[in-house]
């Protein structure tokens, strides 16, 4: 188990739909922008599955969803792009036309650190999840490497390490005391999915909706307290860190 990598000077946080990035790594990606790092986000999906309401008017929800994810951004502190590869919600392929678009902002970019989802996560259902995993790793592979997609004619680039959220087998910790709070402020702007991914009914009774509001940040706060104890830390967030590349 190793704890805190030195801050980067870039970082791309790559998932599946908006929000993601915030749940596996929000905390981190806060500190390094305080730390003066550019961080960006770049999402695979539009994000249009992201609604329980079935008469939702889903091309409004993709730019509602676009702009919370903007907002989170910038809860976090980051200074960097927010792209969208507008993948469809719940069809994102791991395939080369896919990893082209990844290995291009890896090569755009310019990265020292990558986070993305662990693709290699047991028991895991949701097939976005592991394909934007998939794609970190295997965008990463294609970027390096001067002779994969030469008609990008951008010079490769090869990251420093690649962090996977929700990991498997966590073997990193990043200490993130000082930014759960910037983490919670980024996961409530993401609010068409208070509902559906945070359990909170904003048409319930104010109260009601204090409460599960208080709840929800309760589990989150006990989440970054799990990854802490891992390495030792009150408040951390848990990687698999990959960093020969
Ligand atoms: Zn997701």
């Amino acid at each position: 188990m190793s704890l805190n990598l030195p801050a980067p000077a870039v970082a791309l946080a790559i998932g599946a739909h908006p929000d993601d990035v915030e749940f596996g790594c929000g905390a981190t990606l806060a500190k390094w922008s305080a730390a003066g790092a550019v961080v960006h986000h770049l999402i695979c999906t539009d994000g249009a599955k992201g609604s329980w309401d079935p008469t939702a008017d889903v091309a409004s929800l993709v730019l509602t969803r676009q702009a919370e994810q903007r907002a989170a951004a910038r809860a976090l502190g980051a200074t960097g792009q927010c792209v969208f590869l507008d993948w469809v919600d719940g069809e994102l392929d791991s395939g080369v036309r896919q990893r082209w678009e990844v290995a291009y902002w890896i090569r755009t970019l310019q990265p020292t650190v990558v986070l993305g989802h662990d693709p290699w996560k047991r028991y895991r259902l949701h097939p976005d999840h592991r394909h934007a995993g998939l794609l970190a790793v295997e965008g990463i592979v294609a970027a390096r490497d001067p002779h994969f997609f030469r008609e990008q004619a951008l010079p490769h680039h090869r990251p420093e390490a690649l962090l996977l959220f929700e990991a498997d087998e966590p073997d990193h910790v990043e200490d993130v005391a000082g930014f759960a709070d910037a983490k919670l402020a980024a996961l409530h702007a993401h609010t068409s999915q208070l509902l559906s991914t945070m359990g909170i009914d904003e048409s319930a009774e104010v109260h009601e909706v204090e409460a599960q509001r208080a709840a929800f940040d309760e589990r989150t706060l006990a989440g970054l307290a799990d990854h802490g104890r891992l390495e030792g830390v009150a408040e951390g967030e848990a990687f698999k860190l990959i960093d020969e590349l």
